[in-house]
């Protein structure tokens, strides 16, 4: 008989710490050995073959580059929270990313991709820096651009920063059995689980709502075993380690994730709905937002719409002095903080792509982001309404 798993907020709480309490203390270890000691030679090497497959560890991590248990705790606890066989976690987002590329066969290297996507991953893909080919598309049309090389689908959902919805299942639907990726940093595990809706990969920029204090940078991919191996391998040959200082704090933060993400979001909320009835802004940007959600998956897909809305306030002058005028909520790019972050996506972090692609993504000059931190709404209100034109 098998147990049901508890709810989302307790594994938040509890997940990829077993053992801590029998081991007679009550916060998790931080292991910072470079290095292990090897007194059963015949041991250690088993244990090594083991993790040049990608694999667990036998018995000695052997060598930091290899595995550290600070770090596959939290990987542990994220597998958990993902739905997931397991995590491997990385240096960075775009760390996470690349490894995904770099994971592909050399006769599988033609990657589909959805737009908008953040922008350094897609100038990862459209510079073909890694060496693979990019063929752009739309979710309708998905299907049509496999090829018999294909040997991934990326997409965001919610999109950065146009937060449209993608449909998972559709597209998985669509491109069976190539593999999809859903990067999903804009919808933390507590709110949506891509495995859960048929993909294959999800990826999170852990720098954002995961660690949410603005102090880690970091990368998590969730997927089955075998991908999980390949996966670690590249990490291990590319050295792309998430710190075992960084899994500590991202882990310490799973366990305030789903009160974070509920608190942020229900102020996002809130704020929507002011900034819709402000004169000075032409539209909004949110997930419940009808125009957001074309195909109307939110209820199926998302527990939540999450903390981060974009608003259009008609030109780049505009935005500007919204964004230079705010004292409260902090001018910079990231998101996923516990205080308020407001970003110009076609100055900073879609500078990167072409123009002509920023157009066609709706990603207009008067276009603002803001991520949602954990400040009283009426205070960040106040803020945003001395920094709009009246
Ligand atoms: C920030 C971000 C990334 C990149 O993550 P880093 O941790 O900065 O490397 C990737 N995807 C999305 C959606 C992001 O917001």
């Amino acid at each position: 008989m098998t147990t049901p798993l508890p709810h989302i907020d307790t594994l938040a709480v509890h997940a990829g710490r077993e053992g801590v309490r029998a081991s007679g203390v009550h916060a998790l270890p931080i292991d910072l050995s470079t290095t292990y000691p090897l007194p059963v030679l015949d041991a250690g090497i088993d244990s090594l073959d083991a993790m040049v497959q990608g694999l667990a560890p036998t018995g000695s991590p052997v060598y930091a580059r290899l595995h550290n248990p600070t770090v596959a705790r939290l990987e542990e606890a994220m597998a958990t929270l993902e739905g997931a066989e397991e995590s491997v976690a990385f240096a960075s987002g775009m760390a996470a990313i690349a490894a995904c590329l770099l994971t592909l066969p050399a006769d599988r290297r033609h990657v589909v991709a959805l737009r908008p996507l953040y922008g350094g991953t897609d100038h990862l893909l459209s510079s073909g820096l890694l060496g693979h080919e990019v063929t752009w598309t739309t979710p309708k049309c998905v299907g049509d651009a496999i090829r018999p090389d294909t040997g991934l689908v990326v997409l965001e959902t919610p999109t950065n920063p146009m937060l449209t919805l993608v449909d998972i299942a559709a597209v998985v639907a669509a491109v069976e059995p190539i593999p999809v990726l859903v990067d999903s940093t804009f919808a933390p595990p507590v709110i949506q689980r891509p495995l859960l809706h048929g993909a294959a990969v999800s990826v999170h920029s852990a720098t954002k709502s995961i660690g949410g204090h603005g102090d880690v940078v970091a990368g998590i991919v969730s997927c089955d075993g075998p991908r999980a191996a390949l996966l670690r391998q590249v990490r291990i040959a590319t050295g792309a380690l998430l710190h075992p200082l960084g899994a500590y704090l991202l882990h310490r933060g799973l366990q305030t994730l789903p009160i974070r993400i509920a608190r942020a979001q229900a102020t996002a909320v809130e704020l929507v709905a002011r900034l819709s009835q402000h004169r000075s802004v032409e539209t909004v940007f949110f997930p419940t937002v009808a125009g957001c959600d074309p195909d109307g998956v939110f209820d199926r897909q998302m527990s939540g719409p999450g903390s981060v809305l974009s608003f259009d306030v008609g030109s780049r002058e505009v935005a500007v002095q919204v964004m230079s005028t705010v004292q409260l909520i902090t001018p910079a790019v990231s998101l996923g903080s516990a205080d308020t972050l407001i970003e110009h996506p076609a100055s900073l972090t879609h500078r990167i792509v072409d123009a002509s692609v920023r157009d066609s993504c709706g990603i207009s000059p008067g276009l603002l982001r803001l991520s949602v931190g954990l400040e009283a709404v009426d205070d960040l209100w106040e803020d945003l309404r001395l920094a709009l034109p009246s």
